[in-house]
């Protein structure tokens, strides 16, 4: 091994990406260099205008002095302290701020790393928990087609992305699948929730009748689906889903993670429709991409259920090394403050309508097939190329990132999500550029 030599950063070999087609990459990096507001800033000088926050993260844009600051302060005063058995200010700070942020009832916090530990966290507490209560028997878990609930092996069995799971075997046993709310043939174009599909939700009957409810958890779906395109809940159905799962004492676990801290408009999605989910997951917005962290939100009787016998004993055998650090800590205070300082979730749901006029001109333009929306949230479907799927979204992405916008795309969907912090002049220029890219696809 070559010790003594220093590759430098032009050398792209050995970085194995994530969820990036490797080769493509390597030939023609795309890199970012830094990021300002609404902006980042490329390896060769350009602008790009932040579309997406990151990965549906900044929410309150880049490089904020606040956030920053607090970092540098605590890395400077408490790096780091031992998660198990020993505790810090800033880790309690931050519960109690995202209890007060959460719809009434989350009353409990735990932190993990990232969304897919959020995920994995809270299909572990649905199964304890009912074991700590003399239901163990209830140990099946229910996702949905499409659903996207990160990448460890819990996530991907209850999640519904065939792609995300096809390499990687047997995966949990004990999981089954509602069907995705999407229908094209009937809510195309549909500004913010579809009238039809509420039905689809009466499908958990028919697996509570297939497997009977004692022998069921909990039902984890994401109450806006964003990574696999942008799918809303149509007008029902999460109230029906509500019902269906306390009739048959059944968790329901909504996974916040791109939703939570004000990308539809309100804090949370369980706010914006008025359904209260058991627990739920975040991460992301939880400290504006910063630093990585993520938290499973959690309903008091969940909690207090295993806060029983004698209380020396640990009531919960789950954590991580990095539950609670205090630098990500410190950064979700700061985060937390800017969101409700700046009023961002307010300037989100007031910016809605014009994001949404916005994004619907694109109708007509040439390969679109449905456009949806919520909050600060948009999709563009496009015609899939026959025998070449993706491929056309994926050129729009890279004309894009030329043209200085930055898109997100899955499949053949291009999805936006840009931080909350936007303006008009901004949303106008996301439009202008996107509508240029999607022309140039004729
Ligand atoms: N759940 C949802 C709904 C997500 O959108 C994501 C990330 N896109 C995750 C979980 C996983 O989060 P992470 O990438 O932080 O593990």
């Amino acid at each position: 091994m070559a010790l003594d030599r220093n590759p430098g950063p032009n050398d792209l070999s050995a970085f194995w990406m994530p969820f990036t087609a490797n080769r493509q990459f390597k030939k023609a990096p795309r890199m970012f260099v830094g990021a300002s507001g609404m902006y980042y800033k490329t390896a060769d000088g350009r602008d790009v205008l932040d579309g997406t926050a990151g990965l549906w993260c900044c929410n309150a844009g880049h490089c904020r002095p606040k956030i920053t600051e607090a970092i540098q302060k605590q890395a400077a005063e408490l790096d780091y302290a031992p998660a198990f058995q020993m505790g810090h200010p800033k880790a309690f700070e931050l519960a109690s701020a995202l209890r007060d942020m959460a719809p009434e009832g989350m009353d409990h916090v735990f932190f993990t790393n990232s969304g897919s530990e959020a995920v994995e966290t809270a299909l572990k507490i649905a199964i304890a928990y009912h074991r700590a209560r003399g239901e163990g028997a209830r140990t099946r878990l229910i996702g949905r087609e499409r659903g996207y609930h990160g990448v460890n092996f819990g996530g991907i069995s209850v999640g519904g992305i065939v792609n995300n799971r096809k390499m990687f075997g047997t995966l949990l046993a004990g999981v089954d699948h509602l069907p995705h709310t999407h229908l094209p043939d009937q809510n195309a174009f549909t500004r913010g929730q579809p009238e039809h599909g509420a039905y689809l939700a009466d499908d958990l009957e028919r697996i509570v009748a297939l497997h009977g409810a004692e022998t069921i958890a909990a039902v984890i779906v994401e109450p806006m689906a964003g990574s696999t395109g942008v799918l809303m809940p149509p007008k029902g159905y999460l109230e029906k889903l509500r019902a269906i799962c306390t009739k048959h004492g059944i968790l329901l676990i909504f996974d916040e993670v791109i939703t939570g801290f004000g990308r539809l408009g309100s804090a949370f999605a369980a706010d914006h429709f008025g359904v209260q989910p058991d627990m739920m997951t975040v991460a992301k917005g939880l400290t504006n991409g910063v630093i990585p962290m993520g938290a499973v939100l959690a309903a008091g009787a969940i909690h207090d259920a295993f806060m029983q016998g004698p209380e020396h004993v640990i009531e919960l055998f789950h954590g991580y090394t990095y539950s609670g650090n205090p630098i990500a800590s410190a950064a979700g205070i700061a985060t937390l403050q800017t969101y409700r300082e700046e009023g961002l979730f307010e300037n989100a749901a007031a910016l809605a309508p014009y994001w949404e006029d916005a994004l619907h001109s694109l109708k007509g333009l040439p390969h679109v097939i449905d456009i949806r929306n919520m909050g600060l949230i948009g999709a563009v479907e496009l015609e899939p190329i026959a025998g070449e799927p993706t491929k056309r979204a994926f050129t729009a992405f890279l004309n894009a990132y030329e043209k200085g916008l930055l898109i997100r795309t899955t499949g053949d969907i291009i999805a936006m999500s840009p931080p909350l912090m936007i303006d008009k002049a901004q949303i106008d220029e996301v439009f202008g550029k996107l509508s240029a890219v999607l022309k140039s696809l004729a």
